[in-house]
């Protein structure tokens, strides 16, 4: 008799929430929260899962719509070829020239296109690193204040991997949450020469609900849809199926979309940001909160604290260094040049 999955079942992670009340997805406009969240992607979509069920009332701000789940996911022509689900932004290089940039404004951000694959950085990356444009100084935290945080998210993503196999990996505090992924048989091939050449192959951490010892169970199909498609299954391990969905069984917690923030507001002291003002369908409105977070992705974010500028911030919010939106690089310029 084959095993029954009940863990992976009852994993309160994998959508099996209550829909969210009216209310939850419709907050009217001037409410105050306790944590205000701007962006659903990796950054604000787990931190809204980890606030939930903590009682505070907490409030995701995201300028884009839930991702329709449709036969157009898994289809190469409509994701690449047409850009079904890629921004309609143009932004200009330093030259003026305009440039589509790659950016996803829905519900989970940038990972509902992610292709899953969850490394870590490893130590020296913290420290001082040189490079080919220059000296990359030392980060003011080190890699082991991190690790408990990345333990947690392999867990919450749905990490597979084989600890020990990865000859660069950094230290771990306990194994990866689910064992790596079974090669296709042309990939085994391929890694069993590369080990008798004497090289080490490792299986890429990769965070999808997958149940290779109960396959027909399993929400993950073994599909070559992951890199750049959302899933279709709702089985990849994104900001959407695993923050905002999961967060949204909490009542404390409310979601409002095509809500595209415009203005972080601060208060008489000049040090603390109180409110945002945002546009949603074209309608202006305003939230107020004791806490407020920043997570619309690099370039967004960077660009939402320029656009903040005011007459005791000229050049913008948290900007004294001038360095704000600066030197922010993209990997989708490696990808999609
Ligand atoms: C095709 C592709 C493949 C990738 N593969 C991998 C991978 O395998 N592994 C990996 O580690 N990384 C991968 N990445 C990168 C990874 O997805 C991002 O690094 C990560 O999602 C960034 O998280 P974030 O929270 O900073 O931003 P995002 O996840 O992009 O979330 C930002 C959110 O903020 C919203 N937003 C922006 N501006 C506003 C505003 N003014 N008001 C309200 N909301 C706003 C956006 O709509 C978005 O939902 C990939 C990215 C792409 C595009």
């Amino acid at each position: 008799m084959s095993a029954i999955p009940s863990a992976r079942i009852l994993d309160p992670s994998i959508n099996l929430s209550p829909l969210p009340g009216a209310g939850q997805l419709n907050p009217p406009d001037g409410s105050h929260v306790d944590v205000l969240i701007i962006g659903s992607g990796a950054g604000g979509g787990t931190l809204a899962r980890h606030q939930a069920g903590s009682g505070l009332k907490v409030l995701v701000l995201e300028r884009g719509d839930w991702l329709p789940q449709e036969p157009q996911n898994w289809s190469a022509e409509a994701v690449f070829q047409q850009g079904r689900y890629v921004s309609a932004d143009t932004w200009h290089d330093k030259h003026g020239k305009a440039f589509q940039p790659g950016s996803h404004y829905m519900v989970g951000g940038a990972t509902k296109m992610y292709g899953a694959a969850h490394f870590r950085l490893r130590e020296a990356d913290f420290g001082e690193l040189i490079h080919h444009d220059g000296i990359s100084p030392a980060w003011p935290l080190a890699y082991d204040v991190f690790e408990p945080y990345y333990q947690r998210a392999e867990q919450l993503f749905h990490v597979h991997a084989q600890q020990g196999e990865d000859p660069t990996e950094p230290r771990r505090s306990a194994p990866y949450p689910h064992p790596p992924i079974a090669h296709e048989p042309r990939m085994q091939k391929l890694v069993d020469d590369l080990r008798a050449a004497g090289l080490r192959p490792f299986h890429a951490p990769s965070g999808v609900m997958l149940d290779e010892a109960n396959l027909p169970f399993s929400r993950c199909r073994k599909c070559n849809r992951c890199d750049g498609f959302p899933c279709l299954v709702h089985a990849k391990g994104d900001a959407d199926v695993v923050g905002i969905r999961p967060a949204l069984a909490d009542q404390n917690v409310s979601l409002l979309t095509r809500a595209q923030v415009q203005r972080l507001l601060i208060d008489a002291s000049g040090g603390r940001i109180t409110a945002v003002e945002l546009l949603r369908d074209g309608e202006p409105m305003r939230f107020s909160a004791d806490v407020v977070v920043v997570s619309c992705g690099a370039a967004n974010s960077a660009r939402l604290l320029l656009m903040s500028a005011n007459d005791r911030h000229l050049a913008g919010l948290a900007n004294g260094s001038g360095q704000v939106g600066a030197t922010t690089c993209s990997i989708t310029a490696l990808d999609y040049p």
